[in-house]
């Protein structure tokens, strides 16, 4: 059987169908994983490219032995694979001979439960009391004993981060196989699992929590494999410049302050702390010296990094930063006390608390003399992040120090690729104008050393957009930031006619928060009278599930989004049958991290905006787009009101980037009656 034949195989008992782009796409894949080396495949809605990766990987694991590890940035692209997609193809692939698969979803170590570090709070129920703890912990244990998984998502009720916090598995904490639980823990028995698992399922913050641990020379948490595909691995680039770098926030010393000695009097039972269950002479001093410590050290570096504005979301740690002795001094006073309370605990259990605990403070001290030293020179950029809810408040305040590393791709390319056979990445967005360069120059797969390793494939989609969309381009629209106001006027004019003619069923994006609030309290009073439900993100405490939940079910609403609604948002029909893009996507605002990398680039004889700003936001234009077409039978409009786009010289490479569809031109304000037509 070819790959279409067996790709048929998979869907017969769905409603899905086999395509074209489908097969293409694995015939690619399936060569990949048996030459070797990297595969970048760009696939538009509607591919299927789900099955077109899972069927040659799992075949490939059953033929070499596994495991392949399968990354995926969200969650819902997780669960719909694990538990819609995987299952289709092992049971496709059982019939071929050659033998049975297994897979297994793997997550973050911190998001399983420790049965040791229950049962200890259990015990210590009494006096470890966190506040209403005793209810949750109760029931949590309940709860274990049946759970098939022991992670926090799987609990059927909600649990507060501080009583997780205590319970959850962590490596200071675990006693690994000395621990009398090992057999049975959640985290080790899903490790274990997955050693002998052909396909690992986790998420990208994972694959590089293990890649950040392997590269200090510690233990990973994946087993070694071979193969990895990257699906979203459009958002490959940027994690990686998350997880790469390290960090101290001022949360995480008040988070130690109350593991060690609980304070607040108005808690309910008088929530302790560790040096109340294991006391000893002079912690109480120590503790409390270290919380004055930290809060004077994240105002002192928050105010002299904050001097010259308060409107950024980081900058750059000053030349003269704070003492780190400090800190430090009360911190290592804090160990001392610790080790005594280890000696002299009256059970392993509280001993390993201890232990785990003296682990935490060295391993903060280190990760601030890390950053304050900059000890990774040039290579990273170091930051102060403000806290933003003194900022409202009118304080100045850091809430974290960073060190972030300026060029994670050639992390990247050290430490994850070039130690594994196949890499295969995908996504929706990968190239512009189905140029790969701006993707391969992220992960460092530009050089010449790559150019044979490393290949491209842009399947399309199935979709007829020609037929689905028309693009309006309105030419009269000023320029976005030379004439703000004049610009934000038109786009509530504009706003207000289109959500006439489509009588809600729209989704508008963009990009500042601010912008956002400006036009949804514009148009809203237009709205009301026109019986059109508004919906805006942030508003009303809804989180997104519940805000896309409402906006589906009700068939005249409009939906104002920014940032995590420019993807991955799926709304199928005549719901969302009206797409309009305010803003080009550019990343705004610019911060020290940005301006460290752009001159970096330029260093490097590079134009930053050319090879970085633009094909950013070209990505992520794409990825806006996308919203609006998600079945072959949808039909819509999208507005582009940035008039950039057929104004600027590189205004076409973002129109290049979209897939072919009617585009009008429209020459002053107003909405077509073709805009009206087309959604019906
Ligand atoms: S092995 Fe470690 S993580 Fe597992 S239950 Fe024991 S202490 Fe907790």
């Amino acid at each position: 059987m070819n790959v279409s034949q067996k790709l048929l195989s998979v869907v017969k008992d769905t409603v899905l169908e086999n395509r074209p782009q489908q097969n293409l796409m694995a015939t690619a894949i399936e060569e990949t994983l048996e030459k070797g080396g990297f595969l970048m495949v760009e696939a538009g809605t509607g591919v299927g490219k789900s099955f077109a990766y899972l069927l040659p990987a799992i075949e490939h694991a059953l033929k070499n032995g596994g495991p392949v590890v399968v990354s995926t940035h969200t969650l819902n692209l997780q669960e719909q694979l694990f538990q819609k997609d995987l299952p289709l193809v092992l049971k496709a692939v059982s019939g071929e001979g050659l033998g049975t698969a297994s897979a297994i979803l793997m997550k973050g170590r911190g998001n399983y439960l420790s049965r040791r570090r229950l049962k200890m709070a259990l015990e210590n129920n009494q006096q470890m009391d966190i506040e209403g703890g005793e209810v949750d912990l109760v029931k949590i244990q309940e709860w274990s004993l049946n759970s098939a998984e022991g992670t926090l998502a799987a609990l059927p009720f909600p649990v507060r981060s501080e009583v997780w916090g205590e319970i959850k598995s962590d490596p200071y904490h675990c006693l690994g196989s000395k621990c009398a639980t090992y057999d049975t823990c959640f985290f080790h028995s899903t490790r274990r699992r997955a050693g002998g698992a052909h396909l690992i399922l986790v998420n990208h913050a994972l694959l590089l929590a293990d890649l950040a641990l392997k590269m200090d020379e510690a233990p990973g948490v994946l087993p070694h494999y071979d193969v990895l595909i990257v699906d979203e691995a459009h958002h490959l680039p940027a994690l990686a410049t998350e997880h790469l770098g390290t960090s101290v926030t001022l949360s995480e010393c008040m988070g130690l302050v109350r593991k060690l000695l609980y304070t607040d009097e108005k808690a309910v039972g008088g929530r302790k702390g560790l040096f109340t269950l294991m006391p000893v002479a002079g912690a109480g001093e120590a503790v409390m010296e270290f919380k004055e410590a930290a809060e004077d050290f994240f105002t002192e570096i928050g105010l002299s990094a904050m001097k010259s504005s308060a409107v950024n979301r980081a900058y750059l740690l000053p030349a003269e930063t704070p003492d780190i002795e400090k800190i430090a001094q009360p911190l290592r006073k804090i160990q001392a006390l610790l080790e005594l309370a280890e000696r002299s605990a009256t059970s392993e259990e509280m001993g390993l608390e201890a232990r785990g605990t003296r682990e935490e403070c060295r391993a903060l001290v280190s990760t601030l003399s890390h950053i304050l030293d900059r000890a990774w020179g040039e290579e990273s950029c170091y930051v102060v992040e403000p806290d933003a809810n003194a900022l409202r408040r009118g304080e100045v305040k850091a809430a974290s120090i960073k060190a972030i590393p300026l060029d994670a791709s050639s992390l990247i390319r050290e430490h994850l690729l070039s130690s594994v056979k196949s890499v295969i990445f995908t996504s929706a967005t990968l190239s512009v104008g189905n140029d790969f360069g701006y993707f391969k120059h992220a992960l460092g797969l530009d050089g010449s050393d790559e150019a044979d390793r490393v290949k491209t494939l842009a399947v399309g989609s199935p979709f007829n957009f020609k037929k689905q969309v028309t693009l309006f381009l309105p030419r009269s629209m000023p320029h976005p930031r030379r004439e703000e106001e004049k610009y934000i006027r038109e786009v509530i004019e504009y706003t207000k006619a289109s959500l006439k003619h489509s009588h809600g069923k729209a989704f508008v994006l963009f990009t500042s928060n601010k912008m956002m609030r400006q036009v949804s309290e514009a148009v809203r009073p237009t709205l009301d009278d026109m019986k059109i439900t508004l919906l805006v993100q942030g508003e009303d405490g809804w989180d997104r599930t519940k805000l896309l939940k409402v906006f589906r079910e009700d068939i005249n609403s409009v939906l104002f989004g920014v940032n995590s609604f420019w993807e991955g948002v799926d709304v199928p029909g005549e719901a969302l049958s009206n797409l309009i893009i305010t803003k080009l996507p550019f990343q705004v605002p610019e911060g020290p991290l940005v301006e460290a990398r752009h001159a970096r680039l330029k260093e490097q004889g590079l134009e930053p905006f050319q090879v970085e700003s633009l094909p950013e936001a070209v990505l992520r234009l794409k990825q806006g787009f996308g919203r609006l077409i998600r079945s072959a039978t949808d039909v819509g409009t999208v507005t582009l009101l940035d008039p950039r786009v057929t104004t600027e010289r590189w205004g076409r490479v973002f129109l290049n980037a979209l897939p072919e569809c009617e585009t009008v031109y429209l020459s002053k304000p107003g909405i077509p009656e073709k805009a009206a037509a087309r959604r019906r």
